[in-house]
Order: structure tokens, then sequence, then C-alpha cells
């Protein structure tokens, strides 16, 4: 964040603690993205070298952060932690899984604009991550979501040369997923039609029916192949 973007004062937002980085002088960075501001870095300094925000200033922690913008610098003066996600530790997949939307979101989510509906969707991969969700289903969700936000996210209804209906499948291209007959001279991943109902799924049903789907569906493979062609999404965005 820009220093001096916010005007001078106390502020309070919801949020959470996207990213941590110690500081040469004691106390820590954070990378913290919250309602109404989306990402923004916050110092947190320390007091006689401890860290008085206990767990508060950890990646993953939700809460209600309250903060003082200086003329120079914006800090955190306090957390009231609302929700620490300490079950997700249970389960190394779905962690690891956290770990790299939160590292995805930290890279890619715009600074210096609020980003709500980002914001949701990490909340509720979270929540569905605990609720025992495929981790690799929940990630392509909330890479789809967060490309979606952006505006570059892929049709996996609509041909993007042509624009018609991908019916029968399809080829996974940089540009698009393209029907068979605009497939023809492209270079790209073949999708079944099997595997497009799946992504399809993951991208669009409701928060509660995807957590019933994504618990017992199978298909990690096909998630994992296409969670790397939608990393390439992002490369376009530079
Ligand atoms: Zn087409």
């Amino acid at each position: 964040m820009i220093a001096g973007q916010l005007r001078q004062g106390y502020y309070q937002a919801s949020g959470t603690v996207l990213l941590r980085k110690e500081a040469s002088r004691g106390g820590r960075s954070l990378l913290l993205f919250l309602r109404g501001f989306g990402p923004l870095w916050a110092g947190a300094p320390s007091a006689g070298g401890k860290n008085r925000f206990g767990g508060g200033a950890e990646p993953m922690v939700w809460g209600s952060f309250s903060l003082y913008q200086s003329p120079s610098r914006l800090y955190l003066q306090s957390v009231d932690v609302k929700e620490d996600f300490l079950q997700l530790r249970g389960s190394p997949a779905a962690l690891a899984c956290a770990a790299r939307l939160y590292r995805l979101t930290a890279d890619e989510a715009p600074s210096g604009c609020e980003n709500d509906g980002l914001l949701r969707a990490l909340w509720s991969a979270a929540v569905q991550l605990r609720a025992g969700a495929l981790p690799a289903a929940v990630e392509f969700r909330y890479m789809w979501k967060l490309l979606a936000v952006m505006g570059t996210a892929p049709s996996l209804g609509y041909c993007a040369g042509c624009g018609e209906k991908l019916a029968r499948g399809g080829l996974f291209t940089d540009e698009g997923i393209l029907c068979g007959r605009c497939a023809a001279q492209a270079k790209g991943a073949h999708l079944s039609e099997r595997e497009l109902l799946a992504l399809r799924a993951a991208a669009s049903l409701p928060h509660d029916k995807f957590v019933e789907w994504a618990s017992k569906c199978a298909g990690e493979e096909i998630f994992a192949a296409n969670i790397k062609k939608l990393s390439s999404y992002f490369r376009n965005l530079l």
C-alpha cells in the first residue's frame, strides 16, 4: 500500500491476515485483506521483543482489526480473533491448499482498492476445506473466482472462439476453451465432456451445494491438471 493513502486516524475492519513478514527491527509487517479496503500492509510492532498480538497476527486468522494510520504508516493496534481455522491443521492437504490460496491472493489481488467479493470467496474456501471438500476442487473454484474478479476467467460454458455452447467438451488453450470446430489449428489440453462438467460444477455451484458435491467427488487429477492450466492465466496478466 502507498503510505498516506488513508487519512490519518483510526480504522476498524474485519478480514484476514494474508502474509506475515518479520521486520528487521523487531515487530512484523502484515499483509491484511480487509472488508472495504482490500489488501494492505500494516506494521505490527512488538512490545519488548514480544509479539503482543498473540495468534491474532498469523496468516489464516479471521477477525476484527483495529488500525491506526500515522502520517507515514499504517499500524495494527489490536485484533479480535473470530476464527482461526485451526482444524485445517488436521489435514495436511487442506492446510497446504489454504496456504497456496493465501499466497495466490497476496500475489495477485490488486491492493489499494476494496475487493469484498474475493474476500468472501477466500472465507468460503477456508470453510469448504474445513468441511471436508476435496482440496483440488476448492483450489480450482477459488482460482477461477479470482480470475473472474479480474475479468479474465475462461468461460466454462461457451467457446472462446465462436461463442457456441460447449456441449461436448473442448480444448483448453491459453486464450480460452474452444469447441471442436474452432480447435482445429489450436494448441491446448483436451477436455472431455465429463471433465468440463466437473470444472463447471466446481466453479459455479452455490456454496452449500458445492460442499456437498466436493466432499464426495472423485477426479482429483482433473482438477490438478486444470489448476495448472488456470495458473497460466495469471501469467497472462503480467
Ligand atoms: Zn467455437
